[in-house]
């Protein structure tokens, strides 16, 4: 893996300090950090903070995660880069915009450092250029991947002793990141990571290189962080994972994901939990069981499919076939409760004939999904499918892209149609600038915007009647 190293737990527990060669404009960086006082506990004071993130939930989680460390130590977060001593960019490399897209945002930052901020890459991005982002941005001090976020209080130690190199970036480890401060976004709804890391080997996928090995969480640790998340008001609860249902508690307790699932919603003041993201060859009739059994997990399940084509999900590396998957919808269709599908679909993988994404195409038409995330292919370093012949190009991409997306909102338009009259729970998150508008989420998981006269409810759980429909959301009225 490129820029990866491994390093002995005593040498710095992990971390690696380049010598102090640094230029006369490196030498100004991390000055400011040094200058901040060290109050009686350790901490720092008056040092700030200002963190990007760019990515997934997983990486919007870790970025709560983080900020939860650096608040711990003393540090402000900060709205704007400017005001902040520490600036930090939690990045994503999935596709290889994202990854240009921090490059470009370290670019901005380039004259910042020579006042005296301190700059630092996490994430995906981090673990996969490693020490190369020092050469092609030498204004930054920080470099930490996924993997190695809970030795972040060690690097922040060694930055605010004034080195101007810093690095976390092995991925061989058998632990998961816990924090005891985690700051979240959302009030209401809290985001829980069981399992990280990523042991199946999808060709174009970079995650396995950056975010390492599965590893789970322990069950009582997970129960025990959902019971103070319902403690401190918290009442949905999402689990995430890059295969979430690939759970395997490491306790002696073996829970399952299923019974995992069903423990969570069992714990008082819960009323949502949902899951993603779900890989096709481990979801089970357990799982679709326990969504019947159990009405506070959420009838929506996201269940990637990337292809309709079992000739391109083999060369993927999917381990299913088209018809396996199909099985899987047919397992969630026949369900009690009505439950949700989304997926995500990636158009122009290298080889993609016609006839494949035809096949793509009248899958969408079978599933009837609800939603969908769609990809064009976007090769990536160190993947297999990298040196694949017959790459498609980028115009066939986009017009593949265009139609698929094209069909999906036909589809949904028509499937939220026929919800035209139907009452959901909405657990309410916005307020909309208009007099008396107001959004939630569903807990199929649809966006549904709705009028009500109450005064204030964010946070809380309404009745909606839905009187219109669009592809995209629902719109209705409070009903008692
Ligand atoms: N673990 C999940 C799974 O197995 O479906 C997906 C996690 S990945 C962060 C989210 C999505 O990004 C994938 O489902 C896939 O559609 C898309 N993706 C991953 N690598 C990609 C690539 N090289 N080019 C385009 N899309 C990609
Ligand atoms: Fe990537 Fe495949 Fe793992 Fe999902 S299952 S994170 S697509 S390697």
């Amino acid at each position: 893996m490129a820029g990866t190293f491994d390093i002995s737990l005593d040498s710095l527990a992990g971390l690696s300090v380049a010598p102090e060669n640094v230029s006369s404009e490196g030498l100004s960086a991390s000055r400011q950090l040094q200058r901040e006082s060290r109050t009686a506990t350790g901490t720092l004071d008056g040092a700030t903070f200002f963190l990007e993130t760019f990515g997934c939930q997983m990486n919007d989680h870790d970025s709560e995660k983080v900020a939860g460390v650096l608040l711990s130590r003393g540090y402000k977060q900060v709205e704007s880069p400017d005001a902040a001593s520490l600036v930090l960019y939690n990045t994503c490399s999935i596709r290889e915009k994202a990854a240009q897209k921090v490059f470009s945002r370290l670019g901005e930052y380039r004259t910042k450092q020579a006042a005296g901020q301190v700059i630092g890459v996490l994430g995906c991005v981090a673990q996969q250029e490693g020490e190369g982002i020092f050469e092609r941005a030498p204004w930054v001090s920080l470099v930490c991947g996924s993997a190695s976020y809970r030795k972040l209080p060690e690097l922040l130690a060694q930055i605010e002793a004034g080195n101007q190199r810093v690095t976390g970036l092995d991925t061989d480890t058998d632990e998961t990141f816990e924090t005891p401060v985690t700051r979240r976004d959302n009030p209401w709804r809290a985001y829980l990571t069981i399992i990280e890391g990523c042991d199946k080997a999808c060709a174009y996928c970079v995650v396995p290189f950056t975010r390492g090995p599965e590893r789970s969480r322990a069950s009582d640790s997970v129960l025990n962080e959902v019971r103070e998340l319902s403690e401190l008001g918290y009442s949905e609860v999402q689990l995430l994972g890059q295969t979430v249902n690939s759970y395997a508690d490491p306790s002696s307790r073996r829970m399952r994901f299923s019974e995992l699932l069903l423990a969570v919603a069992d714990v008082p003041g819960i009323r949502r939990v949902r899951f993603t993201t779900s890989h096709p060859r481990d979801f089970g009739a357990d799982i679709v069981a326990a969504i019947e059994l159990e009405p506070k997990l959420c009838n929506h399940v996201h269940l990637p499919v990337q292809s309709g084509s079992t000739k391109v999900l083999r060369e993927m590396v999917r381990t299913y076939t088209r018809a396996e998957y199909l099985e899987k919808i047919a397992m969630l269709r026949e369900a009690k409760r009505p439950i949700a599908i989304t997926t995500d679909i990636i158009v122009g993988f290298p080889g993609e004939t016609e006839a494949d994404f035809a096949e793509t195409l009248s899958l969408l038409e079978e599933v009837r999904y609800d939603g969908l995330f769609s990809f064009k292919y976007s090769p990536r370093p160190n993947t297999p499918s990298l040196s694949m012949p017959d790459a498609i190009s980028e115009e066939e991409k986009s017009r593949r892209l265009a139609i698929l997306q094209e069909k999906q909102r036909e589809i949904q338009g028509e499937r939220n149609a026929t919800l035209l009259g139907t009452r959901f729970d909405v657990l309410v998150s916005g307020k909309s600038r208009r007099e008396n508008q107001w959004s939630g989420h569903s807990a199929c998981h649809r966006v549904v915007n709705f009028t009500s006269q109450e005064a204030n409810l964010l946070g809380t759980y309404v009745q909606v009647l839905v009187t219109s429909a669009g592809p995209n959301t629902l719109m209705g009225e409070q009903v008692t």
